[in-house]
C-alpha cells in the first residue's frame, strides 16, 4: 500500500528530488514558523483537519451545518466504507510492527483482497530485507523493511486543530508523508498530506517535502491502486492556510453561506439541505 513500484520510484529520485532541493520551500510556510503570519490562526476557534481539507460542498456549508448549527450529519455508505478500510490497513501494517497476528478474515471478498495485499507486500519487504542483511537484528530488520509510523498520533493544536490527528503513514527512511483515499481522484485530496506535513514540520521541526495520496479502488471487484506523488510546495501550503482561514471565519462570523446549485447526493448534510 505504501511501497512504491519501480516507475514511482524512479519519478521520485530523478524529478521529485530535483524539484524538492531546487525549488524548496519558504520558511515563512514551513509548520515551524506556526507563530507568525501566515501560519498563525487568525481566529482562537480549532477545526479538525477533515473539515479544513474538505471541499466536498462547493459553498462550505457542510463546515456551518456542522459548526455553527450543531447538526452532526449523517454518515454516507462510502464514508462508512472508506473508514473500514483505512482501519484494516493500519490494523495489517501493525500486526507486523508489533508482531502480533493479523486481523480476522473479512467477509467482503473487496476487504479480504485489501488485507491480502498489505500481507503480502509486508511480508515480501521482510525476507528481501532479511535475505540482504544476514548480520541485522530481528528488530533492524523489521524497522528497514517497513519503515513506517502508520496512525501516528499528533497534536495540530499549534495551527488552529483541534483533536489528536492520525496520519495515515509517514515513511520516515524516504521522507513521504501518505494519505490514504478510497475512490476517485480529487485535486483537493492533496491538501491533507499538507497540513499533516504542516503539522509534524510544526511538532518535530523537520522537513516533509514529498506527499503521496494512495488511492484505493475497485474496478469489477478487483483491487486498484494508484498514487499520486508531489512535491508539498509553497503553492499547496498556501492553499491549506487559505482553507483553513475561510472555514475559521465562516464559524466566527456564523453565517450561511448558501447552497449551490447543486449536491451530490452522498453529502452527510443532503437529506438537511435538499
Ligand atoms: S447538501 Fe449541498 S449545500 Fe448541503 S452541505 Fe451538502 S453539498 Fe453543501
Amino acid at each position: 500500500m505504501y511501497f512504491l513500484n519501480d516507475v514511482e520510484k524512479k519519478y521520485l529520485l530523478s524529478h521529485l528530488h530535483r524539484v524538492t532541493r531546487k525549488v524548496g520551500v519558504t520558511d515563512e510556510l514551513r509548520g515551524w514558523s506556526w507563530f507568525e503570519e501566515p501560519l498563525k490562526p487568525y481566529y482562537d476557534i480549532t477545526l479538525p483537519m477533515y473539515i479544513i481539507c474538505g471541499k466536498y460542498c462547493s459553498t462550505s456549508r457542510d463546515v456551518y451545518l456542522r459548526y455553527v448549527q450543531k447538526e452532526p450529519g449523517e454518515p454516507s455508505p462510502r464514508m462508512v466504507f472508506g473508514q473500514t478500510i483505512h482501519s484494516l490497513v493500519a490494523s495489517t501494517f501493525n500486526s507486523f510492527l508489533d508482531t502480533t497476528n493479523p486481523p480476522l478474515e473479512s467477509e467482503d471478498p473487496r476487504l479480504q483482497q485489501v488485507s491480502e495485499f498489505v500481507e503480502a507486500e509486508a511480508k515480501a519487504a521482510i525476507l528481501k530485507q532479511k535475505s540482504q542483511q544476514p548480520y541485522a537484528t530481528e528488530r533492524d530488520i523489521l524497522h528497514t523493511s517497513l519503515p513506517f509510523l502508520v496512525e501516528h498520533r499528533i497534536s495540530g493544536e499549534l495551527l488552529g486543530l483541534s483533536g489528536l490527528l492520525s496520519i495515515d503513514a509517514l515513511d520516515y527512511l524516504h521522507g513521504i508523508l501518505f494519505d490514504l483515499k478510497v475512490g476517485k481522484k480529487k485535486d483537493f485530496y492533496r491538501l491533507y498530506c499538507t497540513g499533516y506535513a504542516l503539522v509534524f514540520e510544526s511538532i518535530y521541526e523537520v522537513p516533509v517535502d514529498v506527499g503521496c495520496t494512495v488511492y484505493i479502488d475497485f474496478r469489477n471487484d478487483r483491487l486498484f491502486i494508484s498514487k499520486d506523488l508531489f512535491h508539498i510546495s509553497d503553492n499547496l501550503r498556501s492553499w491549506w492556510v487559505e482553507e483553513r482561514d475561510h472555514k475559521m471565519e465562516l464559524v466566527s462570523t456564523s453565517e450561511d453561506p448558501g447552497k449551490p446549485r447543486t449536491c451530490p447526493e452522498s453529502c452527510s448534510y443532503y437529506n438537511t439541505c435538499r
